[in-house]
Order: structure tokens, then sequence, then C-alpha cells
């Protein structure tokens, strides 16, 4: 059956009365279309989520990478965004007319000695750069581990620099996991496209990644997650590592999106289904309810390359019944999740 979505349409909340013809949205009317009517989302996105495994080195389980991916349309999540897979994806990943739109970077690429057992690929410097394009070439992104634990070196900013051209001139882009402060000079320095975790990223790099357009994927309620876990453990370097990254992530967080960085919200992990509470720890960090909600939605999908509530764009849309940035707490129950022009909650 056809949609009908009227209501006010986030980001501007103009007052739109769209129908689905097919996957894009007209306001040619449709007798009999089923309505939902509210405040409307273009479709929620997950910009950071690794489905199909359930934990570090798993391999990529079909049944489990379709079960992940309902639970996040279960949260109004239209789109996901990869960076880094544990195999790779059927064909239906990101067609399905049931599960959400999706991005990927394929496996993982990272340094010798570096990121989990059985989860991604290891290069050489040298041959970085060209299995990050062919990647590329292939799936729209690359994903990169630019630095790992303590004591470990980053990728060097001239190799780093060298597969974003790469990945650029086959028309790509890079996404690049850092936590530790060089490994953030060498990603901005070398103009990558986002930025993942970004924890102990310098402050000072944020007005460039807004001038360059780096996005920041800040996974902060992940980090957050994890905190009780850290203080529990012995003391070690890496225990002060990420007490000491972690506890200021979050005005790390707020000072990005007071610089004009593009945030992405970005849950990294399990159970899936959560970027709410991404939402809430980026509104929780001091970013406007309106922009945490942004970075979940018309951000991310303007990023993706996704349009909102508008002629012709995808027909995605989340319904609620009051204005979610008054009360954040309305993204959990949606009044209806409209995936491709179909209704499929
Ligand atoms: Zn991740």
């Amino acid at each position: 059956m056809t949609v009908r979505v009227r209501g006010y349409a986030l980001p501007h909340g103009e007052y739109v009365d769209l129908y689905a013809d097919g996957d894009r949205w007209t306001t040619d009317p449709v007798r009999g279309a089923e309505l939902a009517s509210g405040w409307l989302l273009p479709g929620l996105v997950d910009a950071h989520t690794h489905p199909g495994a359930e934990k570090p080195g798993d391999p990529l389980d079909e049944q489990l990478l379709r079960s992940h991916l309902n639970q996040h349309v279960d949260a109004g999540v239209t789109a996901v965004r990869s960076p880094g897979l544990a195999g790779e994806p059927p064909d239906w990943f990101g067609t399905d007319p049931d599960l959400p739109r999706a991005w990927h970077a394929g496996p993982w690429l990272a340094q010798h000695g570096q990121f989990f057992d059985g989860w991604g690929r290891r290069a050489d410097h040298a041959a970085l750069p060209a299995i990050a394009a062919a990647q590329a070439a292939r799936t729209g992104w690359a994903k990169i581990i630019a630095d790992w634990s303590v004591g470990d070196d980053p990728v060097p900013v001239e190799v780093l620099t060298a597969v974003v051209d790469a990945v650029h001139a086959v028309g790509g882009r890079v996404a690049v996991h850092t936590q530790h402060a060089l490994g953030g000079v060498a990603a901005v320095t070398a103009g990558v496209d986002s930025v993942e975790h970004g924890m102990c990223l310098d402050p000072g790099l944020l007005t460039r990644m807004a001038e360059q357009g780096t996005a920041l994927t800040p996974t902060l309620s992940a980090f957050q997650s994890m905190l009780p876990t850290v203080h529990s453990r012995p003391d070690s370097p890496v225990k002060e590592w990420l007490l000491g990254g972690a506890s200021v992530h979050g005005d790390l967080v707020a000072a990005a999106s007071e610089a004009g960085v593009r945030v992405l919200a970005g849950t990294d992990s399990v159970p899936h289904g959560r970027v709410l509470d991404e939402v809430r720890a980026l509104a929780g960090a001091g970013m406007r309810p309106h922009d945490a909600i942004g970075a979940a939605s018309w951000e991310a999908r303007a990023y993706l390359g996704l349009g909102g509530l508008e002629l012709g764009a995808p027909a995605d849309a989340v319904v609620y019944r009051e204005d979610p940035r008054l009360d954040l707490d309305q993204l959990a129950h949606p009044v209806a999740v409209i995936l491709r022009g179909r209704r499929v909650r």
C-alpha cells in the first residue's frame, strides 16, 4: 500500500504532505494511501556499526547480519554505514527492501601486529594505498586502522596521505579509526573523510576538520558504557589511556559541534539498534538536541548522499507523535518507520 506522510519535517520544521511513489517522495496524491502523521524525521542513520558478528574475531554470519539489521530498523534506522565488516556481505546487504540501506568498507585495513586477531586485513605501508583504493572502488569506502594500542606506532602521515589520494582518485572515501593523539594528527593532516572515535584527538585540529570537511563519528555512548569496566581494571598504561581519553571525549564532541565539524552518530556496539543511546550521549555532552538528532538523521543522510523529506528524495521517514527535539525519548517510540516507500514498522 502507498504511504503518505504528513506533518512537521525536521530539520526545518516545515509542514509537508508527501506520498511515496515507490522509493521516491512525491506530492502527487495517491487515493487510499496509508497516512502516518506527526513529527517527521527523514530516517535515522547509524554511521558506525558492524552488524553480522557478535564479538571481535568472529566470522560474518548472514543470519546474525539480518537479525542485527532488523534491530536497527526497530530503532527507526533506515541507513547504516559499516566502516569495517567481518566478511564479504551477501548481495542483499543494503538492497533487501525490509532492511536498511547500507554502505560498507569491506574488511578493516590495519598495520601488521595491530587490531583484533581474526578480523580485517594487514598490509605493508607500501601496499596500503592500492589495497584501500581497490576496496573503495568496489564499495565506495576504505577503513584504515590508523592506531591501535598504547605504544603502537600510528600509520605515518605520508602513508595515510597516499591512501587518501589513491581512494579519492577512484571516487571513494576514507574512514579512519584513531584513538591516540598522534593518529589523530596523521588522520586530519592527511585529509581523511571521517575520523572514527577520535578519542584523544587534539581539539586544536577541529577547525581544520570543519574547513576540509572531515566528519567525526565519536561513538561516545560506546566509550561511556565501557568506563565502569575500565575503572575496575588494575592500573596500567592502557587503563590510564582509556580513562584519560574517554573522560574528556564528551567535551571534544561538544567542541567539534561548536567548531562546525559534521558529527555523525555511530553506535559501534552490541546489541544493535541503539542509535538513540548515541543521540542521548551527544546531547548529554552538550550538543543541542537539534544537532544531536541531526547527527543520527539529516546530517548523516546528507553525508551519505541521501536527501531528506523533499520531492524526489529516497522515501524514508520516521514519524513521532511529538517534536523529538523537545523530548529525546520520543525517538524510542516511533509511530511509523518508512523505508524505501514502505511502512516496515
Ligand atoms: Zn568500529
